[in-house]
């Protein structure tokens, strides 16, 4: 039995509330009175409320499959088989209710019995001193001495900024040889794909304040997570998250569109597996009312879109090609969040927009690059000056970040100090001009209409956040 995506998300949220969960719609990508996170990236992110026992959730056992954007991962998006930028997160949720054996049982229940992965290929890994986790795998679940492996406080102790953490137990499966890197001693924690890292449950029972200080939370609970798309990886038995079928079908869509074929050069497969990643991203964080801008979530926005046009670019594809993707993306995942459907003519404007804007200077702007790059070599520089780079960045729009990458995959840099510093005389001048209004590069005006005739919109989508039931 292979299991869809679709499918394996509802069969996660159906066996936790036969265990008296609460299934909650995810929450929105942008965090809610959250300062420390730009982004959720996490299921738990969202619940940290009641964690710490701020808020008090609608019941003390809550499940979710929690949309996720992870930026941190986007240099591996493309070159490993389990990172997206996007992602889903199905998670189970105990504030102050069950605690370690339940999260435990459950978590191997539902892998084992639920969707039928082969027992004798799951891994569990504790926390080092976690003797308590361990003699749960080995007694009562039965796992044998030697595959329970115990790994320290990068592994296996969760925490992201302030807030509740602890330590966690993880699961592993065993993907078969024809996934390790060959190289002796490879085994579970190896960084190659073979043992894929698919769930993890955090045992979370200390507050973060913050500056390193802990203390123990008023009550124990569990925030556990697994990716929907590796958990759909290693069911469906694909190579990769790339592979399974929502995703296969958005990247079939990128290789008609280009004419390229997956699984024959490498090059072309990064630039195959980037799109089909970014545009997921991008099309969830317009949903959620992100729009592109020159700093924070719509950087990130802006960034990933950008990204995913140049390697359209690198693929052959030419003119505007994002919107057609992103109706791909919808068809895909509406079954889990019909709000895109709703928000379809929406989130097509903002790409449109966006994508056009760029396509007027993207090609004149990576012509310049090359130039510039020419010039380096014949000068024997390998650092690009700040004001070539603020020049590609103010007039052709290029997010410094992309400049940076495209020379990085040449062993080029570009000068940093000198950047900022023609940001801000920038700045400086335009602020002389305008009074208060802060210039942050040729496109901020195009969205500051955009987002004041869009402003109405805004409102409904602040309500669709929480926690209306599935
Ligand atoms: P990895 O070590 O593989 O980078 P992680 O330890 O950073 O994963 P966690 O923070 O433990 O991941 O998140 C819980 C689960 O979410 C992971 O076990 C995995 O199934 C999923 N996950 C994490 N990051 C990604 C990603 N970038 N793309 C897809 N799924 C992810
Ligand atoms: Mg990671
Ligand atoms: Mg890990
Ligand atoms: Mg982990």
């Amino acid at each position: 039995q292979k299991y869809g995506v679709n499918e394996l998300r509802r069969m996660f949220l159906e066996f936790f509330e036969s265990k008296d969960h609460l299934a909650l719609k995810s929450f929105s990508l942008v965090p809610h009175n959250d300062k420390s996170l730009l982004l959720i990236n996490s299921g738990m992110a969202p619940m940290k409320p009641y964690f710490t026992g701020q808020e008090i959730p609608p019941r003390r056992r809550v499940t979710t499959c929690q949309k996720c954007i992870r930026t941190g991962d986007i240099e591996n998006v493309g070159k490993t088989a389990r990172h997206g930028t996007f992602f889903e997160m199905l998670g189970n949720f105990s504030f102050g209710d069950y605690f370690k054996t339940e999260a435990i049982h459950w978590t191997w229940e539902f892998l084992t019995e639920v969707v039928g992965l082969d027992p004798e290929r799951l891994y569990p890994s504790v926390y080092e001193n976690d003797d308590e986790a361990w003699e749960i795998w080995n007694k009562e679940i039965g796992v044998p001495a030697e595959r329970i492996f115990r790994f320290g406080k990068e592994d296996n102790f969760w925490e992201h900024g302030s807030g509740p953490c602890g330590p966690c137990s993880e699961v592993y499966y065993d993907r078969g040889e024809k996934y390790g890197c060959g190289k002796p001693g490879c085994t579970v924690g190896c960084e190659c794909d073979r043992y894929m890292e698919i769930w993890n449950d955090v045992f979370s029972q200390f507050n973060n304040d913050g500056h390193g200080n802990y203390s123990d939370l008023a009550q124990k609970n569990i925030d556990t997570g697994m990716g929907l798309e590796r958990l759909a990886c290693v069911v469906q038995d694909v190579d990769s998250m790339f592979d399974i079928d929502t995703m296969k079908a958005l990247r079939d869509h990128v290789c008609a569109m280009s004419g390229k074929r997956y699984g024959i050069d490498h090059e072309t497969d990064v630039s195959l597996r980037v799109v089909t990643d970014h545009i997921r991203s991008v099309t969830f964080m317009i949903s959620d009312g992100i729009m592109p801008s020159n700093s924070g979530r719509g950087y990130v926005l802006r960034r990933l879109l950008r990204r995913a046009c140049r390697h359209g670019r690198l693929l052959g594809i030419e003119g505007a090609f994002l919107v057609e993707l992103a109706q791909t993306v919808i068809d895909g995942s509406k079954d889990g969040y019909p709000e895109l459907e709703e928000k379809k003519d929406f989130i097509f404007n903002v790409i449109a927009k966006e994508e056009a804007q760029f396509n007027k200077t993207i090609d004149q702007g990576l012509s310049i690059l090359a130039d510039m790059e020419k010039e380096m070599k014949k000068n024997g520089e390998t650092v690009l000056s700040g004001e070539n780079a603020f020049k590609l960045y103010d007039t052709y729009g290029f997010p410094i970040d992309l400049t940076s990458e495209i020379l990085e995959e040449k062993g080029l840099t570009y000068d940093k100090e000198g950047f900022e510093k023609a940001q801000k005389e920038q700045r400086a001048k335009s602020e002389g001009t305008f009074g208060t209004h802060s210039y942050t590069g040729k496109d901020a005006t195009v969205y500051d209409e955009l987002d004041a005739e869009l402003a109405t919109e805004f409102v409904g989508y602040e309500n669709l956040v929480c926690d209306a039931k599935v």
